[in-house]
């Protein structure tokens, strides 16, 4: 899983910070959205690249740039036990 801007695919880094409408200002990602300060959900969060408000949720990427061999590890059945 990686977090980009569902619009213009910017990376935050760790030091980037967001400033809720009490004056705190946080890393949103590590909190969800969630000001740690005054508790608000920032459901929407806005690029610092390309100023678009986007979901929350559709920050979060999911890997697709699996290797066959990590692909079929985390699709294989569970296996079976092996006859003795
Ligand atoms: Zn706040
Ligand atoms: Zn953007």
């Amino acid at each position: 899983m990686y977090i980009a801007c569902p619009r213009c695919d910017w990376r935050p880094p760790p030091n980037a910070r967001w400033a809720c409408t009490c004056g705190h200002h946080w890393h949103t990602f590590a909190t969800h959205g969630i000001c740690p300060a005054c508790g608000k959900v920032w459901k929407v969060t806005q690029c610092h690249a390309c100023q678009v408000w986007s979901d929350h949720e559709e920050w979060y990427h999911d890997d697709d740039g699996l290797t066959v061999e990590e692909f079929l590890r985390r699709f294989a059945p569970a296996e079976e036990p092996q006859p003795s």
